[in-house]
């Protein structure tokens, strides 16, 4: 384990919509809540990534901002290996930086990394709103739940798979499936933020680098994520009112 672990955040000014930056928070949080002190390292725009990082996190952005990071990304000869070799999270615009095409606003494909075997493209219409998923092999992790807001889908290769399958929302697009893993590298298209709301996710990174984790209290948690999933799910939220006694009136 490192003395101190160091969370790469990948251009935080460009790719940092819906709050992702919670999830870099939330690592920090629950690595401190085991005794392990966390380090945050930014790197700018057209900034080499740095080598020594133990995690790499990199959030959603909008359409122009993902086309900026793309260019920093493809032009940074050692980007594709730094990640490839380290646990990494990736949202949304993220997701799609990773994979091997996405498409810009104007339908055009452009390069991703090619870290993931995903090709993203378009969705008719913008998929906005809450998302429920079942997460798919991915022993101690509950329901996952977060917002969504992209036109981006991912069609998975045979080396990626996906990460959940979705319950409610869009996700990947049709197929019925949620972002997508491959080695160390987890992506997907929930916000919330996604290691907010769903602290077992944050916890399975966490190990990926230091190991078992001691048990944390998340009570608190808990309640939000209720209350989230009642809001992903109206027929969830009346059986759940009519059970604590607020229906009768
Ligand atoms: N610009 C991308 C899309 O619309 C990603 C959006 C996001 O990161 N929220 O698909």
């Amino acid at each position: 384990m490192p003395d101190e672990l160091g969370i790469v955040h990948v251009y935080p000014e460009l790719l940092g919509t819906y709050g992702d930056r919670g999830n870099v928070l939330a690592l920090v949080h629950r690595a401190a809540a085991r005794g392990i002190t966390a380090r945050v390292i930014e790197v700018a725009l057209d900034t080499p990534l740095p080598r020594d990082g133990d995690l790499y996190l990199l959030g959603g952005g909008e359409d122009s901002a993902q086309l900026l990071a793309a260019r920093s990304l493809l032009a940074d000869d050692r980007a594709r290996s730094v990640l490839a070799e380290r646990p990494c999270l990736a949202v949304c615009a993220g997701f799609q930086l990773l994979a091997h095409r996405f498409e810009d606003a104007d339908g055009q494909p452009q390069p991703g990394l090619g870290l993931l075997d995903v090709t993203c493209g378009r969705l008719a219409r913008r998929a906005v709103g809450e998302i429920v998923t079942e997460p798919e092999d991915l022993p101690g992790v509950p329901t996952l739940t977060g917002y969504e807001n992209h036109r981006g889908t991912a069609v998975l290769g045979p080396r990626a798979r996906p990460l959940g399958r979705v319950v409610t929302g869009v996700g990947n697009g049709r197929d019925g499936w949620e972002g997508a893993r491959q080695g160390h590298t987890f992506a997907t298209y929930l916000h919330g933020p996604v290691l907010v709301r769903n602290p077992a996710l944050t916890d399975l990174l966490l190990s990926r680098v230091v190991g078992e984790l001691a048990p944390f209290d998340d009570t608190d948690v808990e309640r939000l994520r209720d209350e989230r999933l009642d809001a992903a799910d109206p027929r969830r939220h009346r059986a759940r009112r009519a059970l604590l006694g607020h229906w009768a009136a």
